[in-house]
């Protein structure tokens, strides 16, 4: 969502009564939006993203999103094989990444549809979706090359180096522990 009066990418809202409220970190304008947006299912908000962002996730990801227990998906490492570029060692502990939470689809909280506000804010490359991160670097589905099974990758935000984590979401999943 852009800012109505100087059209910069709006933060994510502080919702309080039913209510949105967009604040915009450039002018300061404050707009509303009819949070009963919020009640839509999961699967609506899937076909929302999809539909505005003109990414399509992949089977492995919706079936992610829809199932409740997945959403617990909180401290888990994945194993890293391969070379790591040396702006990506620090981050590894003992080899492995860590996972906190993956987004999820729901507005109340951090999720996709702030993806374009991040990825701005962060410098990254376009036709990254996050999900994952603090910042300094995330776990993101990489459609730069692939956009029917994007590969999970790890990026730093300074100079955008990555490494790929794992072939496929289904993967992702699969593989951490
Ligand atoms: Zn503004």
């Amino acid at each position: 969502m852009k800012c109505n009066d100087c059209d910069h990418l709006l933060p994510p809202p502080t919702i309080e009564e039913q209510i949105a409220y967009y604040v915009c970190d450039q002018c300061g304008n404050c707009q509303t939006e009819d949070a009963s947006e919020l009640s839509k299912t999961t699967s609506d908000l899937i076909a929302e993203f999809e539909s505005q962002s003109s990414l399509s996730l992949p089977d492995s990801y919706k079936s992610f999103l829809l199932n409740s227990e997945d959403s617990k998906f909180i401290n888990k490492s994945i194993s890293i094989t391969g070379e790591v570029p040396k702006d990506l060692k620090h981050f590894l502990d003992n080899g492995t990444i860590s996972i906190n939470k993956i987004f999820g689809v729901s507005k109340e909280e951090s999720s996709i549809f702030d993806n374009n506000y991040l990825i701005e804010e962060w410098e990254l490359p376009s036709n990254l979706l996050l999900l994952d991160g603090d910042g300094h670097a995330w776990l993101a589905l990489d459609y730069r090359e692939n956009t029917k099974e994007p590969p999970v990758i790890f990026i730093e935000s300074e100079f955008n180096q990555y490494i790929i984590v794992a072939e496929t979401f289904e993967l992702l999943i699969k593989n951490s522990y």
